[in-house]
């Protein structure tokens, strides 16, 4: 998928936003759902989507609800922050497969780093424990 291909209704982020795929939520508004990636590079790795567009990546959402998403995505950040307490914290997304975007819904990847730990591959790693995500997920939501 590159830049220049077109939306697909049925890629996975847009059945979690129509409930058609389970995920472990930890923040939703009008505009954007929180949950948790489920092959994880760190503890926490968070994902941010927007809610009612068909937008792939950065480029293709709308102006005038980039901004409201933004907010979100910073709100949801400081939630792991402050209830992970990281050393630092990755904020990223990525725009068509040549730059290593996997699935064609926007997203930002939210990812806590430990000082001395190497960070996990992106798209290679293994599925998280379902009771681990839900556990981290419930101190992030107790964040927000
Ligand atoms: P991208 O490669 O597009 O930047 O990121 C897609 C992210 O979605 C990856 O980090 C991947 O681990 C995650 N992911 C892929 N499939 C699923 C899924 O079914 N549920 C959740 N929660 N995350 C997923």
């Amino acid at each position: 998928m590159t830049l220049h291909d077109t939306y697909d209704s049925d890629n996975i982020f847009a059945k979690i936003l129509r409930g058609e795929m389970p995920a472990v939520k930890v923040y939703e508004d009008d505009t954007a759902l929180a949950f948790m990636d489920v092959f994880p590079q760190a503890e926490g790795h968070t994902l941010v989507i927007p809610k009612d567009v068909e937008a792939r990546n950065l480029l293709e959402m709308p102006p005038e609800k980039l901004g409201p998403y933004m907010l979100a995505v910073q709100k949801v950040a400081k939630a792991v922050e402050a209830a992970l307490k990281p050393d630092g914290l990755v904020v990223t997304q990525f725009n068509g497969a040549p730059a290593g975007q996997t699935v064609y819904h926007l997203h930002f990847h939210i990812i806590p780093r430990t000082e001395g730990q190497a960070l996990g591959r992106h798209g290679s790693g293994g599925m998280a424990d379902m009771g681990e995500l839900e556990k981290l997920a419930a101190r992030i939501r107790a964040a927000v």
